[in-house]
């Protein structure tokens, strides 16, 4: 079993937990290296180094790039990044800013079926405003009682093709690529089995062809493991990285106690033949 995490959320952006008590939970499980990665922001970074440092805790500097690829949204993880990089503070704004009036397209379409007060509903539950977002949403929708829990009101409302949902322009690729690498960190696809399910698959083919212009751009890492991820997947991930030289990553992209797929750490190993992503830094001199 491994003892890291590189890929999980706070009160920043879309989790339950403010940065120390996540580092607190990690730390609890067992957790010996984490990364924490807010979406599209990084003011989490400083509060979660310093109570990883208390509990002893290996701490990695992480976020979330939101992106638009084609017709799809993908999130690009940055591992080992600077924070006060400047073009990634400013490109991680630009994204930021455009949360409010997609929010408030969010509220008008829910309107429109009957679902009145979701603007402040939803920023009732944001941590933090500037990262209003779509779990915000689901759970005020989970709260007013239209659906039963957070992962149904997404299925129901909040998905392409029903009626919440509001398409949005986020990073473009090449952008996420070079803000995250001008930082000094490691570009890593995430959870790429969830571009391959739902309403709008990503084929194996159009996967290819993401991967391979991800690595022309600068990327080197890929999810193998993730919390969305079932075994079967770890298998087929780790085949794509070995076919493209990419390093595997694992994480599992907790959110908050009862909300995600799995809780932080205790993760299962890597399968073998993959080169790890602290590989990158750890031998870094
Ligand atoms: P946004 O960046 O505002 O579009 O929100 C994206 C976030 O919504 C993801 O990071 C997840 O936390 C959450 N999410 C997306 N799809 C689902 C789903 N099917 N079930 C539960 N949460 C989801
Ligand atoms: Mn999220
Ligand atoms: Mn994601
Ligand atoms: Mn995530």
């Amino acid at each position: 079993m491994l003892d890291y995490d590189l890929h999980c959320h706070s009160t920043v952006s879309d989790g339950l937990l403010p940065p120390t008590e996540l580092v607190a939970r990690a730390a609890e499980r067992g957790v010996k290296m984490l990364a924490l990665t807010d979406h599209d922001g990084v003011s989490g970074l400083a509060e979660a180094a310093a109570a990883a440092a208390q509990h002893g805790m290996r701490f990695i500097n992480g976020v979330e790039i939101s992106v638009s690829w084609r017709s799809h949204t993908l999130h690009i993880v940055g591992l080992h990044i600077d924070p006060a990089y400047p073009p990634l503070v400013t490109g991680l704004q630009g994204i930021r800013d455009g949360r409010g009036a997609r929010a408030q397209l969010m509220a008008d379409a829910l309107a429109r079926i009957g679902i009145g007060g979701a603007l402040a509903g939803a920023y009732h539950f944001a941590g933090n405003r500037e990262m209003i977002g779509r779990t915000h949403f689901a759970r005020f929708l989970v709260e007013s009682g239209h659906c039963k829990d957070v992962r149904s009101v997404f299925k129901n409302y909040l998905v392409k093709g029903k009626p919440g949902y509001v398409p949005h322009q986020w990073a473009n690729l090449a952008d996420a690529v070079s803000w995250i690498n001008g930082s000094g960190g490691v570009a890593v696809l995430a959870h790429p089995g969830r571009y391959m399910a739902g309403r709008k698959k990503m084929g194996s083919t159009t996967l290819r062809e993401l991967l391979r212009e991800f690595v022309e751009l600068g990327g080197r890492g890929i999810e193998v493991v993730s919390g969305s991820h079932t075994p079967e997947q770890y298998a087929e991930f780790a085949r794509y990285a070995k076919e493209f030289g990419l390093l595997a990553s694992c994480g599992s992209d907790f959110h908050g106690p009862g909300e995600s797929y799995r809780d932080l750490g205790r993760l299962p190993d890597l399968p073998l033949d993959c080169q790890p992503v602290w590989s990158a830094w750890e031998t870094k001199t």
